[in-house]
């Protein structure tokens, strides 16, 4: 099918797309990678009448590590730039994971992580990534900048905190204070694939303990889920058997997942509690390589 008629921009600065994004109100849409927004314009799942593409607007496509280690993310750093990141690979072991693992290296090539958490898929990978890591989106519009959690920024399937006439210009993952570790798993039917079920862990730790964890699951529910109870059960102690146990434990028990044609809701469950118990076993094996 064809995508309705539009108005289709490019303009060359920010704020030339803010005035633009003013104007189109409600009917506006920001076009960063466009591998989630114009197969939804093709299907005629969304139909807007103005375009704002932003691939001319110029500083956006980095990503660079501040001097304190935090981690910022233009909204037009592709996936295969993070894919590639030594970076990444150096100093963010859940983001390294994941890259790769994101559809397939056409889209890679085109597709933004910050429109992937703009998209708000529950089944995008990157949404668990950053809300394991406790990272954020930075917002500009008329007002200025703004910085919003990525756990309130997601507010539902396909739904952000973004007013019509704001940008994501960034997203941003805060440093560790103890030594990272951590990963991504993903089942996918075949390579290119939407999660069957993923799931993220990342950690910091001081000498064998825990001293921050993050755990969030992909598609096993209507939207990304943090697991915050098995993130805690983590903290302050040293990564036991029966501490990866309990943490999985909890982490299966806050998945929302449904049967389809990808699985049965207790297949999916059993995977997530799977990879928690996979992802936290290599972390204490590398902790013990470490010592
Ligand atoms: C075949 C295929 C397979 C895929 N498989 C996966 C997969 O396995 N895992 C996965 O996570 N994703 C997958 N995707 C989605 C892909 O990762 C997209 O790149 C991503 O979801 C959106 O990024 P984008 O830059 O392409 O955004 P776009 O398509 O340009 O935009 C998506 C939405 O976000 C908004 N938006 C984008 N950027 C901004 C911004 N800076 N500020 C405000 N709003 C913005 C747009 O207005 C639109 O509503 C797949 C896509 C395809 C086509």
């Amino acid at each position: 099918m064809y995508p309705s008629r539009f108005r289709y921009e490019a303009p060359r600065s920010l704020g030339e797309a803010i005035d633009l994004l003013r104007m189109g109100g409600d009917y506006a849409k920001v076009l960063a990678g466009g591998q989630s927004l114009v197969p939804l314009m093709k299907l005629r799942f969304a139909s807007p009448e103005l375009i704002v593409d932003i691939n001319n607007v110029p500083g956006l496509d980095y990503h660079r590590a501040d001097p304190d280690g935090t981690l910022r993310i233009g909204a037009l750093c592709r996936h295969a730039d993070l894919e590639r990141s030594a970076l990444l690979a150096g100093t963010q072991p859940t983001m390294a994971a994941a890259a790769p693992l994101i559809a397939d290296p056409i889209v890679r090539n085109r597709g933004t992580l910050v429109g992937s958490l703009c998209h708000a898929d529950p089944q995008g990978d990157w949404a668990s990534v950053v809300l394991a890591l406790g990272g954020s989106v930075v917002a500009q519009g008329p007002a200025g900048r703004r910085t919003i959690p990525v756990a309130d920024f997601v507010t539902g399937p396909f739904q952000n905190l973004l007013a019509p006439d704001e940008i994501a210009i960034e997203a941003v993952i805060p440093a560790a204070r103890g030594a990272r570790s951590g990963g991504y798993l993903k089942l996918e039917r075949r390579v290119g694939d939407f999660a069957t079920a993923g799931v993220a862990i990342a950690l910091e730790t001081s000498g064998d303990l825990v001293t921050r964890a993050g755990i969030a699951l992909t598609g096993v529910g209507g939207s990304t889920i943090g697991a915050t109870e098995a993130a805690a059960s983590l903290v302050g102690k040293p990564l036991t058997a029966r501490a990866i146990e309990e943490a999985a434990d909890l982490t299966a028990a806050v998945a929302r997942p449904r049967t389809d044609h990808r699985g049965s809701a207790e297949f999916k469950r059993h995977i997530v509690r799977t990879f928690v118990v996979r992802i936290l076993s290599r972390a204490d094996a590398a902790e013990e390589r470490a010592a």
